[in-house]
């Protein structure tokens, strides 16, 4: 019997836009997450589970080796850092951008600027790269909302259509990166499992395109 071959995803959008990328793969899951409660899906083959967490836990989950596997965001990806993987390929999924938005007429002020994000990590590097002075204040969710409450100045958030940030009254800013979801590897199954994970890698790279 083979080792099983585990794969990290989240729910909703990249797992639904995955979805044709995993049967390229030969990989179909017996459940749809959306209506099951299960962590651990199988799949229509015996040795590969899909396990089903939150978007951030996913360069987790394959850091320590708990998932072979993952697709995760460029956005986590940036965020976590990157030990322990490796980011063979770029999906051309989900893709967004991530931004310093925040009001087009809101006048500079004589204190650091403060910047309100999920992403503390990533912003600080961004403006630290740049030799600019901010505070950053790490937020979980809805940070359109900090600057029209005086809680920021500006924020730093993924960007697709740009309509939330209009309907709060922001304007996109400044481009941080392009975002996309990318096939992730933990780094010693790279070597464990290396046919099987070429395998898939090579059958994901054909139905992307690349
Ligand atoms: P928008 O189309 O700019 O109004 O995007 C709506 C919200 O969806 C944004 O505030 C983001 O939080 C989220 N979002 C949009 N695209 C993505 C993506 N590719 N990945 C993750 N979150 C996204």
């Amino acid at each position: 019997m083979t080792a099983p071959l585990t794969i990290a995803l989240s729910k909703g959008r990249i797992f639904k836009e995955t979805l044709p990328l995993l049967a390229a793969a030969g990989i179909v899951p017996a459940d749809d997450p959306e209506t099951s409660r299960k962590l651990i899906l199988d799949t229509d083959q015996t040795d590969v589970k899909l396990v089903i967490i939150r978007a951030t836990d996913v360069p987790t989950y394959v850091q320590y080796g708990a998932a072979d596997l993952g697709i995760a965001g460029k956005d986590v990806l940036l965020e976590h850092g990157g030990e322990g993987l490796y980011e063979p390929l770029d999906l051309r999924i989900a893709r967004c951008r991530l931004m310093v938005a925040g009001r087009p007429e809101h006048p500079p002020r004589l204190r650091r600027p403060r910047i309100a994000t999920k992403f503390a990590n990533t912003t600080r590097r961004y403006f630290a790269d740049q030799g600019r002075q901010v505070e950053v204040i790490k937020l979980y969710g809805s940070m359109e909302l900090a600057p029209l409450v005086g809680l920021a100045d500006y924020i730093v958030d993924v960007v697709d259509t740009g309509n939330t940030l209009k309907a709060n009254g922001l304007a996109p800013l400044e481009h941080i990166a392009d975002i996309s979801s990318r096939l992730i590897v933990n780094k010693a199954a790279m070597k464990m499992k290396h046919t099987r994970i070429k395998a898939i890698m090579a059958r994901m790279a054909a139905a992307v395109g690349d």
